[in-house]
């Protein structure tokens, strides 16, 4: 039996059914990310975990135990929260051993926790600082701090980093990716952002309106995605969702179906040089440093993004052909479900 179970989850807030009956299975060790767009429930369903929820159906098991009613300190589960929820009076080490000293641990075992957790973050020179003389990076490391000393059987993260800038939010994943493979803690993590998603997750649960539409590694989600919706929701810039008829030398499109193309399998040839593809026109060119991405429309009509790893000497209004890799592609038919 796997070690989280989840059967059948049901959360309502008033009239409206936000969790919608999730089965999910995480083994121990794992580090599960539950991604999707904003309302589709994925808080909710941390919250439902955390039991800062009430589950109104179904079941919750961790460890071999039902665990669906037992109130959240009791559950033997630590959360860091997006607005790290610290005490401000209190120091850091105040703030990382409150858990441990309200549960009475002898004094040396939570010196000797707390030392190491500090360690392991890069926190041990700011034990004495308060919270406010901390930048956000820091904050967020001493929230994590008080997760780790508690030594809990899972870890849930709700969009952690989403209060740090782009740079710090990078490092910041990276620290949570080696803390995980250092520590090996069971955990969930909720965001929005799917470099995230793709960088930490063991498995990523992509959810909307309260179901899940797909479960799988992230380069099962990236190759092998269930429908469009999935298709779209992994990867940036998104996947190129155009109708069949675009496209008429890809065969095995369904009949009112559509194609999919990633940006890295569209291919531009300046006009002049074109031997085959479709035709069509630049609209707008942006330079990344290390990639392009050139965004086109057939004369057909269709919208496309390609990403290409090297510079570009294309231009705004410059025709080209279009040629796409017709191996990668994937399809769908009318109802957005991919065609095998
Ligand atoms: P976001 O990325 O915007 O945080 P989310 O996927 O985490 O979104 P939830 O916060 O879980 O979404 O919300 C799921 C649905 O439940 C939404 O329709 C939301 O409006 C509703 N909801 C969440 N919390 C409450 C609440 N306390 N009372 C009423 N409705 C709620």
């Amino acid at each position: 039996m796997a070690y989280l179970q989840l059967q059948g989850i049901e959360k309502f807030f008033g009239e409206h059914r936000a969790i919608k009956g999730i089965d999910l299975s995480i083994e121990q060790g794992e580090f599960v990310v539950f991604v999707g767009p904003s309302g589709c429930g994925k808080s909710t369903l941390l919250r439902l975990i955390a039991g800062l929820e009430r589950i109104d159906g179904g079941k919750l098991l961790l460890d071999g135990r039902d665990i669906t009613h037992l109130p959240s300190s009791q559950r033997d589960l630590a959360m860091v929260f997006q607005s790290y929820a610290l005490y401000p009076h209190m120091s850091v080490y105040e703030n990382m051993s409150f858990a441990l000293k309200l549960a009475g641990v002898d004094p040396k075992v939570i010196r000797e926790k707390v030392e190491r957790a500090a360690k392991i973050l890069n926190l041990t020179t700011y034990l004495d600082r308060t919270p406010k003389a901390l930048s956000g990076g820091q904050r967020q490391r001493v929230a994590i701090g008080r997760a780790i000393v508690r030594a809990p059987k899972v870890f849930l993260f709700d969009e952690p980093l989403s209060n740090l800038d782009a740079a710090l939010r990078g490092q910041t994943r990276v620290e949570i990716a080696k803390l995980h493979r250092d520590l090996g803690a069971t955990t969930i993590y909720v965001t929005h952002d799917q470099v995230e998603a793709m960088t930490l997750a063991d498995r990523i649960v992509v959810l909307r309106d309260g179901v899940i539409e797909q479960v799988g590694t992230p380069l099962e989600l990236y190759d092998k995605p269930a429908n469009q919706f999935v298709a779209q929701f992994i990867g940036s810039p998104q996947m190129n969702v155009i109708e069949g008829k675009h496209v008429p030398t890809v065969p095995g499109v369904p009949a009112g179906g559509f194609l999919g193309l990633r940006p890295e399998d569209v291919t531009l040839q300046p006009a002049a040089q074109a031997t085959g593809g479709l035709p069509g026109t630049v609209e707008l060119v942006e330079s990344l440093g290390a990639e392009t991405l050139i965004y086109v429309t057939t004369d057909s009509g269709a919208q496309l993004v390609s990403r290409q790893a090297t510079r570009s000497s294309l231009r705004n209004g410059d025709r080209v052909g279009i040629v796409v890799e017709a191996a990668n592609a994937h399809r769908f038919d009318a109802q957005g479900r991919a065609a095998r």
